[in-house]
């Protein structure tokens, strides 16, 4: 029997959507994600009929409820190699579309549960897409949401528990910062981090040649649109879908939440697909919104 003792039985195993055993394979990576609702209790009875499960689920206050065995198969990543070797979080929304948030209690409380998981299976130190992965790496999905932003700070915060620590960790999820560096790929020249924008701003204006980040490494100040020849895409919504190609049969390969910014060449048009218009983003392509063929106040993205 493997479960966390950080962890009371609900539902357990209660469902068919799960597999005895784990193929042989050996527990390796956690994959994290959100149930895209705001009703905790409802899962696990959802899997009697859906066709998945997940191992762990994290309610709003950071409750956490054991649904499947760790020595048992998951299925949760959509993905079976990765089904077989890992262990799956859910995590309860605090609010429903289209921002599906996340309490900090549940990130908290997740990322101590993913400590207590990689101490018991020997996964080390924590590491973003090494052993910690959102869904969204393993499938087309838009599944962990907004906690796709929340996973350094779940590794960080982890890690300093399984190190004796817990007390130091940051107070405020890293990546929701903007930093103030040379250049986002430098970041040993990072001379702060901040939450008020303004704050970085006046940080990067005492500093000769310093600029600032957003959390996704876009450039946000000093903003090249005050020339002439780029348009500023701001992100309007959380949970944005990134595809592969400007297209709903494009793959999602990431998200983008509310206030994400990056700009494009003023010359540069958009698509027009599937009843949508598109636009180019570092990643790859982003909803703008409805291709009425005007500015909507329901867009995703604001353009200016
Ligand atoms: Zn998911």
């Amino acid at each position: 029997m493997g479960i966390s003792s950080l962890a009371t039985k609900y539902g357990f195993q209660s469902f068919p959507h799960y597999s005895s055993g784990r193929s042989g394979a050996k527990v390796n990576k956690i994959v994290i994600h959100h149930m895209a609702g705001t009703n905790y209790d409802i899962v696990p009875s959802i899997w009697q009929t859906r066709e998945a499960s997940a191992h762990y689920g994290i309610g709003k206050n950071g409750e956490i409820r054991a649904y499947v065995d760790e020595n048992n198969t998951a299925w949760h990543a959509g993905n079976w190699n990765a089904n077989i070797s890992s262990i799956g979080i859910e995590n309860c929304n605090s609010t429903g579309s289209p921002s599906w948030n996340v309490n900090q209690a549940t990130i908290d409380s997740c990322a101590k549960l993913v400590a207590d998981i990689a101490k018991r299976h020997g996964l080390g130190k924590l590491v973003v897409n090494k052993n910690l992965f959102p869904h969204s790496y393993f499938s087309s999905t838009s599944c962990p949401g907004v906690l796709l932003g929340s996973l350094q700070y779940i590794a960080d915060k982890a890690n300093a528990i399984n190190n004796g620590g817990g007390s130091s960790t940051p107070s405020t999820p890293t990546s929701d910062l903007y930093r103030v560096r040379k250049s986002w790929a430098d970041a040993k020249s990072q001379v702060g981090a901040y939450k008020d924008l303004n704050n970085a701003k006046r940080t990067a204006d005492s500093h000769s040649g310093y600029k600032v980040y957003d959390p996704n490494g876009n450039q946000v100040y000093p903003t090249s649109s005050s020339t002439s020849n780029v348009k500023t895409l701001v992100v309007q919504v959380n949970g944005l879908n990134v595809r592969n190609k400007p297209s709903l049969s494009g793959t999602v390969v990431g998200s983008y939440n509310k206030g994400a910014t990056w700009t494009l060449p003023k010359t540069e048009k958009q698509t027009i697909a599937d009843g949508w218009v598109w636009a180019r983003c570092p990643i790859g392509y982003c909803a703008v919104g409805k291709n009425t063929g005007k500015t909507e106040p329901d867009d995703y993205i604001l353009i200016s």
